[in-house]
C-alpha cells in the first residue's frame, strides 16, 4: 500500500464500524490464521465488515489504493484463497447472522456465517439445510462452489436451495440476484466461486429435517477391493433417504472405537439417513453393510441433524497443516479400485484421507446448465486430503495427495469440484471444472467484473470484448 499506509488506513477505519487489523497489532495474528496452517500469509491490513455499508467503503478503498483484494467468509479454503501477502482481506467474520422464517421456510444467512450457525437456528423449527459435513466450513465459500454433504442425495447441492443473493459488485453497485432479478449473476453465483462480487446475504430454502439416523461402518483396508465393488453397485440404487460417503482413514484413538483398532488403516461408510427412524428401522436399513465384509466396527443412531453435522468438529480442528486435492467420478472402476488399495493402504499420516462424496440423486433432476455447477451427471466428488499436525510433514502430505491424486485422474471424469481444487493447479483446471459452462462465466464476468477486481479465487477471467 506505499509508504503512506498508515495513514491511509486511518481513513479507512474512520469510514467502518469494523475492525481494520494491520501487521503488528493486536488481533492482526489472530486474525490472518485460517483453517488450514500451511497457509502462512500476511496481508497488508484485515478490515472486518460489520455491514454491507462497509463492505462498500472496504471496496471503494481496495479500488482508489490499487491492493489487491481477498475476500474472508469461513476460512476455509484449502488454498488459503481469502489471503494474499500484502493485500487487503475484506472479512465477513462479523457478518454471520441467521434469520430463519419459519412459515416461508427459508432462511436469510449472512455471508460470512459458518454452516453451524444455520443448523442450530433451522433445528429449532424442525429445519435444515444441504450443506458440508463439517459446522465450522463457511457458508459463503462453500455456496459459491456448490456445497454437497449429508443430504445432497435427499435435497440436492447447497446451491439447487439457494433463492437469492444480495451481492455488492466490485464497482459498489448493491444488487439482489434471484431467478427473476440479475438472472445470469445468480446463475453464475450457483457454482462459479467469489468471480462475481460480495456475497452479503444469502436466502435459502429449508426443508423439514429434524432427527436423523446416522451410522458409521467400516472395514479392514485389506477389505477394500470387496467393499468398494460393493458400494459403488449398493449406494447409486439405494433410496435418495440414505447417503454414504466413502473414506479410506485411520481408526483414531478413541471411544466409541474399540481399542484393538485404534491406529489401523481402514475403509469406511459414514450414513446419514433421512427415512423413518421408529425403533429397528435404522439398524434394517444399514443391515446391508454386512453384505461386501464383515466390518471392524459398526454403529448406528439416530441423533439431530446439528450433531450429526458437528461430529467432526473435534477430530479435525483449526490449525492442522492441509493440502488437497478433488476430482468427479460418474463410476468407481476397477482400476480406480485399486489405485485406492495401493494409496489407503500408505495413508501418510493418522489425520490423512479421502472421500467420495455422492452428488447424485436430487442433485441430478437440475440440468447441467441450469446452474454454473457442471457436472451434473457425476456420481461422486472426491477429495484427496494429506493432512498433519506437524508442518514438518507438508512434503510428505503433499507428494502422497499429488501422486495419488494423479494415478486417480485417468479413473476421473476429468474435473474436479472447484472447492477442491488445490492452489496453482492452473487455469485448465479451472476450465475443466466448468465444462460447457465456462465460456457463460467468463462472459457473465465481463458484464459484473470486466476488471477482473474479484480474481483471489480460483479465478475466471473476464472473456475478451
Ligand atoms: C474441513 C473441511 C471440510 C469441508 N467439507 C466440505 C463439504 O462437506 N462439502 C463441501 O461442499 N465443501 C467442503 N469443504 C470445502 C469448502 O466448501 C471450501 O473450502 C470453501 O471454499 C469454504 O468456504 P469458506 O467461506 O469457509 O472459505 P474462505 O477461505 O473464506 O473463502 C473461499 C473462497 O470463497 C470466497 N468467498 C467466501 N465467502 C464469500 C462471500 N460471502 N462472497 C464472495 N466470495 C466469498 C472467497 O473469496 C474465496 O475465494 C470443506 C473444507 C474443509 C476445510
Amino acid at each position: 500500500m506505499g509508504s503512506d499506509s498508515g495513514t491511509n488506513l486511518d481513513r479507512l477505519r474512520e469510514e467502518l464500524r469494523g475492525p481494520v487489523l494491520a501487521p503488528g497489532e493486536p488481533g492482526y495474528d489472530e486474525a490472518r490464521s485460517i483453517y488450514n496452517a500451511m497457509i502462512d500469509r500476511r496481508p497488508a491490513a484485515i478490515a472486518r465488515c460489520a455491514d454491507v455499508a462497509d463492505v462498500r467503503a472496504v471496496l471503494a478503498f481496495a479500488q482508489d489504493a490499487g491492493i489487491e483484494l481477498a475476500v474472508r467468509g469461513g476460512g476455509h479454503s484449502g488454498p488459503g484463497l481469502c489471503l494474499i501477502d500484502d493485500g487487503l482481506t475484506l472479512d465477513l467474520s462479523l457478518m454471520g447472522g441467521v434469520r430463519v422464517d419459519p412459515g416461508a421456510g427459508t432462511a436469510q444467512v449472512g455471508g460470512g456465517a459458518e454452516l453451524g450457525s444455520i443448523d442450530h437456528a433451522a433445528h429449532t423449527f424442525g429445519l435444515g439445510m444441504p450443506s458440508g459435513i463439517m459446522s465450522t466450513t463457511g457458508v459463503g465459500g462453500l455456496t459459491l462452489g456448490g456445497g454437497h454433504g449429508h443430504l445432497t442425495r435427499k435435497y440436492g447441492l447447497t446451491i439447487d436451495s439457494l433463492l437469492s443473493a444480495d451481492v455488492v459488485l466490485a464497482d459498489g453497485a448493491f444488487v439482489t440476484a434471484s431467478q427473476d432479478d440479475h438472472p445470469d449473476l445468480f446463475w453464475a453465483l450457483r457454482g462459479g466461486g467469489g468471480n462475481f462480487g460480495v456475497v452479503t446475504s444469502f436466502t435459502f430454502r429449508l426443508h423439514e429435517v429434524e432427527d436423523v439416523g446416522v451410522g458409521l461402518t467400516v472395514w479392514p483396508i485389506d477389505r477394500i477391493q470387496e467393499v468398494l465393488r460393493w458400494y459403488r453397485e449398493f449406494l447409486p440404487s439405494a433410496p435418495e433417504d440414505l447417503n454414504g460417503f466413502f473414506a479410506v482413514l485411520t481408526v483414531p484413538p478413541g471411544p466409541p472405537f474399540p481399542e484393538p483398532i485404534h491406529g489401523q488403516k481402514m475403509c469406511a461408510v459414514v450414513w446419514c439417513y433421512t427415512g423413518d427412524l421408529a425403533e429397528g428401522r435404522l439398524e434394517a436399513v444399514l443391515a446391508v453393510a454386512n453384505d461386501p465384509a464383515p466390518p471392524a466396527f459398526h454403529f448406528a443412531a439416530p441423533m439431530p441433524y446439528p450433531a450429526l453435522q458437528g461430529m467432526f468438529d473435534e477430530q479435525i480442528p483449526k490449525g492442522l497443516h492441509w493440502y488437497w486435492r478433488g476430482a468427479f467420478f460418474d463410476a468407481i472402476s476397477d482400476a480406480a479400485i485399486d489405485v485406492h488399495e495401493r494409496y489407503g493402504g500408505a495413508l501418510p499420516t493418522e489425520l490423512s484421507t479421502m472421500h467420495l462424496y455422492p452428488v447424485d440423486g436430487a442433485a441430478h433432476r437440475v440440468g447441467a446448465d441450469d446452474t454454473a455447477w457442471a457436472y451434473r451427471d457425476a456420481m461422486w466428488s472426491g477429495v484427496v486430503a494429506g493432512i498433519d499436525t506437524d508442518p514438518a510433514g507438508a512434503d510428505l502430505i503433499r507428494q502422497w495427495c499429488v501422486d495419488y491424486s494423479t494415478d486417480l485422474h485417468p479413473h476421473s471424469m476429468g474435473g474436479s469440484y472447484v472447492n477442491f481444487l488445490g492452489s496453482k493447479e492452473g487455469p485448465e483446471r479451472v476450465q475443466s471444472t466448468y465444462r460447457g459452462n465456462y465460456d457463460r462465466l467468463a462472459s457473465v464476468k465481463r458484464t459484473y467484473d470486466p476488471e477482473n477486481f474479484f480474481r483471489a479465487n480460483q479465478n475466471i477471467p473476464p472473456a475478451a470484448g
